[in-house]
């Protein structure tokens, strides 16, 4: 069990003990104890007993429950209250803007006890009536749930990627090598999926049946060619079925609606039964250059195709520097110093240490005299180690004008500023509009960070005009983040294109809070990748001596 998993077990213990209005105080030290536990430098299981209970910021009645849970895998408070909770308040917190006070109330005061109960008490303008629920919290209630439920069962491509392998081999040996394939979203390298899908060279009936000696997954619907299953963790799994025309089907389940209709029009007799490498032969038959699982977007992406070659596309191995980092002087795990290293190790170049700025208050945001001996500290650092280059940025808050977090003086002290949306993010498209375009235009900002502060599967983010917003990036040189946390990748792929069009920069930043965190900048290049993005056109693929001339030019 690492530290991560002991936090959130921590966290959601106090939740729940604020949600049943019991002792607050218990609540409010576990809050802090897992917060502190996520901090932790050392994985707590390689600890010994007596260092666990000594460890600052824990104490010793939530060291004997983290030895309780690394010896026994349970928190047996954890299980009591769980016990006492209906299941449908426990699913409450996974909606954005309701806390566990506010949850307590819904419960105990409204007696609701689901998601659904919630919703329809909205609806019906029930909410505004108990205290501290006003028109505005019910109306934005009603969009948060309706946007968690039409995303509930849907996994992040970050989350699938981990179990694919094991349930395509284990599909593999159920049906035969050659009968079971991976198809759909996930070969698109979709940012989030709703199925995991796999054509499979076999009827109905000879799967269920295959399907029945191997402790068979709940089957949610059945189709003549296709049946979807629900696996224990809530994941869909979708068989496409039949023993005809499969190769067929595997090549249009790898391809989106668009692309597929518009090639089956131009090409109405290809053949489909060679399925080496991702269907090459198909596209030989064409004549056209091949368009990997990932390109198979748009209509525009086959015109390009007949053109002759596609352009190199990136790859996880062209990003040669970390841009957008956080260390602990903000809410990062890490030191800089330990940044630089992995980084290093890593084989980049460069690391960009983008703590968050003052107005940041809940993150720990740097005041003018921490910036400036965060300044003295990355000279040390790069003194000491002329082989790697740390450089001095700021995530600065984009504040509710537009304007940035700090006087021109302090902001001319970096050498680039990420410039980010991080409060106030219930707003209407005009004003997201003026206070981005103003951050834009302010000479000081070099990226504007995660575009639309989207958290996929969670929060829509705030609406904007993609268009207007890559125009103004053109106009002042900005270059405009691809947030490859996989919860982000924000900006969204499908605007890249007019990104790319309009010559903007691109840069793919991890966001990283740890140093695990650096492995992220994968997800942002696999969906780069969609919109045929180059080396060339992402900044963080620029060696360090290219870097380096980009920020003296700009
Ligand atoms: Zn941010
Ligand atoms: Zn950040």
């Amino acid at each position: 069990m690492n530290n991560y998993s002991i936090a959130d077990q921590f966290s959601l213990l106090a939740k729940l003990i604020d949600i049943h209005g019991e002792n607050s105080f218990k609540a409010k030290t576990y809050s802090i104890a897992a917060y502190n536990i996520e901090k932790l430098p050392v994985q707590l299981s390689t600890m010994e007993h007596a260092e666990i209970l000594s460890t600052k910021g824990i104490g010793e009645s939530t060291g004997k429950k983290i030895i309780e849970l690394l010896q026994t895998g349970k928190l047996t408070a954890l299980e009591d209250i769980l016990l006492k909770t209906p299941q449908g308040v426990v699913e409450l917190l996974n909606i954005k803007g309701i806390g566990p006070k506010k949850i307590h109330a819904i419960w105990k005061e409204m007696e609701i006890e689901s998601v659904g109960e919630l919703l329809y008490a909205c609806q019906e303008n029930r909410l505004k009536l108990y205290k501290g629920f006003g028109e505005k919290t019910q109306q934005s209630l009603i969009e948060t749930i309706e946007f968690y439920q039409n995303n509930k069962g849907s996994f992040l491509f970050a989350q699938i990627e981990v179990v694919e392998p094991q349930i395509t081999a284990h599909l593999k040996k159920l049906f035969g090598n050659d009968k079971a394939f991976v198809t759909g979203g996930f070969k698109r390298q979709l940012e989030y999926l709703d199925e995991l899908e796999y054509v499979v060279a076999l009827n109905n009936e000879e799967i269920k049946t295959k399907l029945l000696s191997a402790n068979p997954p709940e089957l949610l619907a059945e189709e003549k060619d296709s049946l979807l299953y629900k696996l224990l963790n809530g994941l869909r799994l979708r068989l496409f079925t039949g023993e005809n025309d499969w190769q067929k089907r595997l090549f249009t389940k790898s391809c989106s609606e668009e692309f597929c209709t518009s090639l089956l029009q131009q090409y109405p007799a290809l053949n489909f039964t060679s399925i080496e490498n991702d269907h090459t032969e198909l596209f030989k038959q064409a004549t056209i250059t091949f368009i990997p699982p990932y390109a198979r977007e748009t209509g525009a992406i086959i015109e390009k195709a007949k053109k002759g070659s596609l352009p190199n596309v990136i790859l996880p191995t062209d990003i040669k520097g970390i841009i957008h980092s956080h260390s602990n002087w903000s809410d990062g795990s890490n030191t800089i110093e330990e940044m630089a290293n992995a980084a290093q190790a890593k084989g980049l170049e460069y690391l960009v240490i983008s703590d968050h700025s003052k107005s940041a208050y809940y993150a720990q945001g740097l005041s003018e005299e921490k910036i400036a001996a965060q300044h003295k500290y990355v000279d040390e650092l790069n003194a000491k180690n002329p082989s790697f280059k740390i450089f001095k940025s700021i995530e600065s808050d984009i504040l509710n004008d537009g304007s940035l977090d700090y006087s021109n003086s302090i902001l001319g002290t970096f050498d680039l500023v990420i410039a980010s949306v991080h409060s106030n993010l219930k707003m209407s498209e005009e004003k997201a509009m003026s206070r981005l375009v103003t951050a834009i235009e302010n000479p000081y900002t070099t990226i504007l960070g995660h575009m639309t502060g989207r958290l996929l599967l969670s929060r829509k983010g705030y609406q904007i005009n993609h268009k207007k917003i890559i125009d103004a990036c053109a106009a002042n040189k900005v270059v405009i983040e691809l947030n490859a946390h996989p919860s982000r990748l924000d900006m969204d792929w499908r605007y890249l294109a007019y990104a790319l069009e309009k010559n903007v920069l691109i840069s793919i930043n991890p966001d990283a809070h740890n140093l695990e965190g650096f492995d992220d900048t994968r997800y942002g290049v696999l969906v780069a990748q969609k919109a045929l993005l180059t080396k060339e056109q992402n900044l963080s693929s620029f060696g360090l001596k290219e870097f380096e001339g980009y920020l003296e030019k700009k």
